[in-house]
């Protein structure tokens, strides 16, 4: 007999692999795939052929059918560098009914349980058949789910419902706003600084632009919202800049400056239009230092392209949500999840996890017995659900 596992004893050994996004999850995926294989599961990986040592993992449980649920999570964690931690983050440890690790909440929580349910639903036997995504590089970016999405797709027959894990304290949160990074280059002329009119100053030309984005947000605060922006906070789309760094020596125009510019668009926002504008700004800057010197230019570049999840109307995953967990709600966060990208690539998605979002990437994150107990009971009702063929 192959040894059964309790959520907490998976997550004591998720916690244990220190998956940071810059590190490899190897480890951590490796041991999943045993433990799924030793229940008679077969897992599938997606490796990344830029960085071979992250790989995604999918499995599927029950009939060999399209229509299951997917129980989707992200392997990675945000760093712990510099952070005062009580305890080692990455050794699960328990204090006042509260389990503190790394990733605790956000969100190796939420893939333990469902780990936990996979193994219960081969176990239990099933009707309507379930899936679990495992992905990496959500945090820095979550870009490491699309290509998952994608080889899921060729390989397993499609799911219906995606169920995507981030910490919402087990509500049905239907709604997230979308989000593009970009880096910015300004490359200005050096000159000594007494002859400033004859340079262009890279660091005094992104300001213009960093400047505008303070102004554009204050336009967008100004709008009425309409009715689904009304459901965020803040009810706009926002512009950031988070980084910038640049210049040579005081008395220098600086020649470079760099820094990235992002948006969160509210749903009805098109991120094309936001774009648009950001070249439309950026064009502007670079005509007025291109009548100083011809050499001197802005290039924008993508980090990374994040869809926002938009409400459904009676949308499946929602219902299935709702269903278990009796909340009837309407809940949309700012933040961005995996479940816009499900829902781009024809998933019916809703974001539902245990723990609080605001315990996420803090030191001492931590998730409660509470919260650990009611995600294993709305698996445990899932599961139950799929083998009535529901
Ligand atoms: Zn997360």
């Amino acid at each position: 007999m192959p040894t059964r596992l309790t959520p907490r004893e998976i997550l004591e050994k998720l916690v244990g692999f220190p998956t940071v996004s810059r590190d490899t999850n190897l480890p951590l995926v490796d041991w999943v795939e045993d433990y799924l294989t030793s229940h008679g599961i077969t897992a599938h990986r997606w490796v990344d052929p830029d960085q071979p040592h992250k790989a995604a993992l999918f499995a599927h449980v029950g009939p060999l059918q399209e229509g299951a649920i997917v129980l989707s999570g992200h392997t990675d964690v945000v760093p712990v560098d510099g952070q005062p931690w009580t305890s080692d983050p990455f050794v699960l440890t328990e204090r006042d009914g509260k389990l503190y690790g790394r990733g605790s909440t956000d969100m190796k929580g939420y893939d333990a349980l469902a780990i936990w349910a996979l193994v219960e639903a081969q176990t239990r036997g099933v009707k309507r058949p379930l899936q679990l995504a495992l992905s990496f590089d959500e945090e820095v970016g979550c870009t490491g789910a699309p290509p998952m999405i994608q080889a899921m797709q060729s390989i397993l027959p499609k799911g219906s419902a995606v169920i995507v894990g981030e910490p919402s304290m087990m509500r049905a949160v239907t709604g997230h706003k979308g989000g593009q990074g970009f880096w910015v280059d300004v490359w200005g002329h050096e000159v000594h600084s007494s002859l400033l009119h004859t340079g262009v100053n890279a660091i005094m030309e992104a300001a213009k632009v960093i400047d505008w984005t303070n102004t554009v947000n204050a336009q967008e605060r100004a709008r009425t919202p309409s009715d689904v922006a009304a459901m965020f906070d803040p009810p706009w789309t926002t512009l950031h800049v988070g980084l910038i760094e640049g210049g040579t020596a005081a008395n220098i125009t600086a020649k470079h400056c760099r820094f990235d510019l992002g948006f969160r668009t509210v749903p009805d926002d098109d991120p094309d239009d936001w774009r648009a504008r950001i070249d439309a700004k950026l064009a502007e800057v670079e005509a007025a230092m291109q009548a100083v010197h011809p050499d001197a230019r802005i290039e924008i570049a993508r980090r990374f392209s994040l869809p926002g999840l938009h409400p459904e109307d009676n949308g499946e995953a929602e219902a299935l949500v709702r269903a278990i967990t009796g909340d009837n709600a309407g809940h949309v966060v700012s933040y961005g999840t995996e479940a816009g990208q499900f829902q781009d690539a024809g998933y019916s998605a809703v974001v539902c996890g245990p723990g609080d979002i605001a315990q996420a990437h803090q030191p001492d994150e931590f998730i409660t017995l509470a919260q650990f107990a009611a995600g294993q009971d709305f698996m445990a009702r899932l599961v139950t659900r799929l083998q009535e063929g529901q």
